[in-house]
C-alpha cells in the first residue's frame, strides 16, 4: 500500500478513531471517517462515557499481556491527561455465584507473578482491607478479593476528544452526521460507502468499526458478534460529598457492579450495575441492535445498583439516578475481537468484537488494524472472521447472570426525563 491509497474509516467510535489515528501517525494522507452523530464525542458510541477503568488483568493472559502495553501507552503524552491511576478494588460479595468467584481467581492469577504487578496486589479477605484502600466506605462489605494498585480509569469521553483532535491535526477527514446506509461494490471489490443523504464515498479500503451497530450494514457477520446492552446510572453528589470520595479506587464486587471516583467536573458518581447483557433482537433482520432510545435502564439494573451503594456508601442507596441509560457493545462468544478482511470481498476490513473490554486498547488497537491493512491478512487466529459462531448462545466466562432480552423487561424499563448526557 502506498501512503496515499484511500482509505474509508466507518464509524469514529473507539476502534474507528483509534485506527484513524494510527493510519495518520504513520503517513496515511488519504484517511476519511463517517460518524453517524453529528456532535462529537458520538452519543452512541459505547466509547462516550464519564470513565472506563483502565486494568491489565483478564482470564486470559494474551489480554493481560495487551492491556498492560495499552496501560504504558496511556503514560505517553496524548493519552496521560486522560489516565488517573486511583487502583482497583476487585471483589465478590459473600451471595457471589461460583462462576464469579472462578472469574476473580483466573484474572488474578493472569497478573499475580507478573513482573508488572510486583508490589502491587493486596488481598482483600475483611471490611478493614476493603477501608484500608477506601477510607471513605462505610457499608457492611462482606467481601474477598483482591486490591491492584497498578490500574485506574480513563476519563473517556475526553480521552476520545483527544484522539479525534490529534486525527484532525494530522489531515484526518472526520464527517460528522454522516450515517451509513451501505456498503458498495464491484464485482467482490468494496468501493466504498452511501450515507442515507444519498452521498458516496470512494476507497481502496474500507474499514467497518461500526461497534454494536455492525450487523446493520454488514448482515453478513451473523452471530459472530451480537449487541448487548448494559445499564449505566449516576448519582448527583454535592461538591462536599465528592471531595470526601476523591481518590477512591475503581470499586468492582463481581456480582453487583462497579463504581469509580466522583467526575471532578461534574461531581457526577458513575454506576455500572452487574448483568450478564441485554439483546435487543426485536429487529427487521433479528440481529441484536441498538435501538434508537438508550435512555432509561430496567428497574432490575436499579435494584441492583441500590445494592451496591447500602454495601459501599448507604449513604447515597436511595439518592435519585440521573443520566440512566443503556450502552451497547459488540460481545464475540469467546471476548476475542474480530479485526480481518470480510471473506470473499476484496478491500473490506472490520474491526469489531470488542466484548466490553476495549476502551482502554483506545491507544493501542488501531496499531493493529493498521498493520492488518498493510500485511493483507490476518496472522492471529484469535482475530480472524469467526464464520458459524453464535455469540447470541454463548455462556460467557465472565459475565455474571443470564443475558436477556429488552422484550423481557419492557415493563421495567424506566425513561429518564433528564437530558444529563448534555451535561457530561
Ligand atoms: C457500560 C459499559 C462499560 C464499559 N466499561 C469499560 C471499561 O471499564 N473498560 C474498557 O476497557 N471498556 C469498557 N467498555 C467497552 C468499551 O466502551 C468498548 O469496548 C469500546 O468503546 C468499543 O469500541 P467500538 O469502536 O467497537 O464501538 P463504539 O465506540 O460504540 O463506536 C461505534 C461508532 O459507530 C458509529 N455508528 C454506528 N452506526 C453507524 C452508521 N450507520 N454510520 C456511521 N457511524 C455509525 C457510532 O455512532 C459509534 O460512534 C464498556 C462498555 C459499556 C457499554
Amino acid at each position: 500500500m502506498d501512503k496515499q491509497t484511500s482509505i474509508l474509516i466507518l464509524g469514529a467510535g473507539t476502534f474507528g478513531l483509534s485506527t484513524a489515528y494510527h493510519l495518520a501517525k504513520a503517513g496515511y494522507t488519504n484517511v476519511t471517517v463517517l460518524e453517524k452523530s453529528p456532535t462529537f464525542p458520538p452519543e452512541l458510541s459505547a466509547g462516550n462515557d464519564l470513565n472506563k477503568i483502565l486494568r491489565a488483568e483478564y482470564e486470559d493472559p494474551f489480554y493481560a499481556e495487551l492491556a498492560l502495553e495499552a496501560m504504558a501507552a496511556w503514560k505517553s503524552p496524548l493519552f496521560a491527561p486522560y489516565y488517573h491511576e486511583t487502583g482497583y478494588l476487585l471483589c465478590n460479595s459473600a451471595a457471589a455465584p461460583e462462576k464469579s468467584k472462578k472469574s476473580l481467581q483466573k484474572s488474578l492469577e493472569s497478573i499475580r507473578q507478573h513482573p508488572a504487578f510486583r508490589g502491587k496486589i493486596t488481598a482483600v479477605n475483611t471490611r478493614e482491607d476493603i477501608r484500608k484502600v477506601a477510607p471513605a466506605f462505610t457499608g457492611p462489605m462482606q467481601w474477598k478479593g483482591y486490591f491492584n494498585s497498578f490500574a485506574g480509569y480513563a476519563h473517556a469521553a475526553d480521552a476520545l476528544t483527544a484522539v479525534y483532535s490529534a486525527c484532525i491535526a494530522l489531515g484526518v477527514t472526520i464527517h460528522l452526521g454522516s450515517a451509513v446506509q451501505a456498503l458498495t461494490y464491484s464485482g467482490d471489490t468494496c468501493t466504498g460507502a452511501k450515507t442515507t443523504s444519498g452521498k458516496q464515498y470512494d476507497a481502496a479500503v474500507t474499514v467497518l468499526a461500526l461497534g454494536a451497530s455492525l450487523g446493520s450494514v454488514l448482515p453478513e457477520i451473523k452471530t459472530q458478534v451480537v449487541a448487548k446492552g448494559s445499564p449505566v446510572a449516576h448519582i448527583q453528589l454535592t461538591a462536599a460529598e465528592a471531595a470526601q470520595l476523591r481518590g477512591i479506587p475503581v470499586t468492582y464486587a463481581r456480582d453487583l457492579g462497579f463504581f469509580f471516583e466522583p467526575d471532578p467536573r461534574t461531581n457526577l458518581l458513575k454506576i455500572c450495575p452487574s448483568m450478564a447483557g441485554y439483546t435487543n433482537c426485536d429487529t427487521p433482520s433479528g440481529l441484536s441492535l441498538p435501538p434508537d432510545d438508550n435512555a432509561f435502564i430496567p428497574a432490575r439494573d436499579e435494584a441492583m445498583v441500590r445494592r451496591l451503594m447500602r454495601e459501599t456508601l448507604p449513604a447515597l442507596a436511595d439518592r435519585p439516578l440521573v443520566g440512566r441509560r443503556v450502552c451497547w457493545c459488540a460481545d464475540t462468544a469467546d471476548s476475542e475481537y474480530v479485526i480481518d478482511f470480510v471473506p470473499e470481498k476484496r478491500g473490506l476490513v472490520v474491526v469489531t468484537g470488542d466484548s466490553a473490554h476495549a476502551f482502554k486498547m483506545l491507544p493501542t488497537v488501531g496499531g493493529w488494524v493498521k498493520d492488518l491493512v498493510e500485511k493483507g491478512q490476518q496472522d492471529s487466529a484469535r482475530w480472524r472472521w469467526k464464520e458459524g459462531s453464535d455469540a447470541a448462545r454463548a455462556d460467557i466466562s465472565w459475565r455474571v447472570g443470564k443475558t436477556t432480552d429488552f422484550k423481557e423487561v419492557e415493563a421495567e424499563m424506566r425513561r429518564d426525563p433528564e437530558l444529563i448526557r448534555a451535561k457530561l
